[in-house]
């Protein structure tokens, strides 16, 4: 099932919650929303959902091309996990995942042996097939959002609306949870909107990336296209650290802090002042004695050597701080201590202005 929104606009009061977004999930696709907070996320799932209705001037919302924006809830079949959607607390594992297929109108309710094997096989799916008679107070708040996940997933909803499903949750736990949903994404081929507003868990779960700013979306893209290439100072700003720049741009160059680098090919040109964006990933360490010609020296001010990757700070002859990531490898091979002396140039950076 595919969705397709187009021109959706929503206004509480004064606020603008969305501005004339749109947005495309292909089908069987899992798409991340991320935002900072307030930046509309959750008023567009529940839009989509059908728990809020957008403005009459917004365009349609199209279900596998079918316009449901004028459809209840129900008749939109969608399922939704949100960060606290409490279970019922007096019904047993098995029994909230039922729910939904309990609640149907006769006509399309299954009968009684078939929801049991339909629960059954859900709970197996999500890992919980020993816990059916428990309550959900006996459980432990990854179980919790693996039996919200079964329950919204028992209707056979046509998609699947996540609301920072994990963002309670501890950071292990979290992390389980989210490699676990792409598993059962790619066994299942469900379509989801996931909200999130955690940058690492939306670029490792999701196909796609949709950055909301202020109602509106600011880019849509593959997670690398998001993180090497931000369309715009937000976006960049946004998803990851960054050592910024007041720079200069002429013909030719852009010169910001002590670097003067040629601009690459594919780059945008015009001279005036930039704002270079560089991440700490994109800088070349090398020993002083080393050091290539673009290199400029700095000191070591501190080292950070726990970890998947080794954090320096750095300062730049002038005092100037800059954040540098190099791998464990690199590291070894360089030996860098603190107080030590390096050679830095930047490999790739980004300008806006
Ligand atoms: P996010 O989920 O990205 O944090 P929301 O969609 O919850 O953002 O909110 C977007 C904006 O809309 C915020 O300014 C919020 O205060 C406002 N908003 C959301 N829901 C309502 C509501 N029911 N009434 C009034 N304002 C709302
Ligand atoms: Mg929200």
């Amino acid at each position: 099932m595919s969705v397709h929104a187009e021109r959706l606009t929503k206004t509480f009061g004064a606020t603008r919650a969305l501005d004339s977004v749109s947005i495309e999930v292909e089908s069987g696709s899992l798409v991340a929303l991320l935002g900072p907070s307030g930046s509309g996320k959750t008023t567009l799932l529940r839009v989509l959902a059908g728990l809020e209705f957008a403005d009459p001037a917004s365009g349609p919302i199209l279900f596998d091309g079918e316009d449901v924006a004028r459809l209840s809830v129900r008749e939109r079949r969608v399922g939704f996990v949100f960060q606290h959607y409490a279970l019922f607390k007096h019904l047993s594992v098995f029994e909230n995942v039922a729910f939904g297929l309990r609640a149907r109108p006769r006509r399309t309710r299954p009968p009684r042996a078939e929801i049991r094997r339909r629960v059954g096989e859900l709970l197996e799916r999500v890992q919980l097939q020993d816990l059916g008679e428990r309550l959900p107070s006996q459980l432990s708040g990854g179980q919790r959002q693996r039996v919200a996940l079964a329950r919204a997933l028992a209707i056979e909803p046509r998609v699947l609306l996540l609301d920072e499903p994990f963002g309670a949750l501890d950071a292990q736990v979290r992390t389980e949870l989210r490699r676990w949903l792409v598993r059962l994404h790619e066994d299942l081929h469900f379509t989801s909107l996931f909200v999130t507003h955690d940058q690492a868990e939306a670029m490792e779960v999701a196909d796609r990336v949709a950055i909301l700013e202020q109602g509106r979306v600011a880019q849509v893209g593959t997670p690398e296209e998001i993180y090497y290439a931000p369309a715009t100072e937000f976006v960049a700003s946004f998803l990851g650290e960054a050592n910024r720049f007041q720079g200069a741009m002429d013909a030719t160059h852009v010169a910001f802090g002590p670097w003067r680098m040629p601009i690459p090919e594919d780059a945008p040109r015009g001279a005036g002042p930039v704002r270079v964006y560089l991440r700490p990933q994109d800088v070349e360490v090398e020993r002083p004695e080393a050091s290539s010609p673009a290199s400029t020296p700095a000191r070591i001010v501190r080292l950070h050597a726990a970890g998947p990757a080794v954090r320096l700070e750095l300062a730049l002859s002038d005092g100037t701080p800059l954040w540098v990531e190099i791998s464990q490898r690199r590291q070894a091979a360089l030996a860098l201590r603190e107080g030590a002396r390096v050679g830095v140039h930047p490999r790739a950076w980004r300008t806006y202005r």
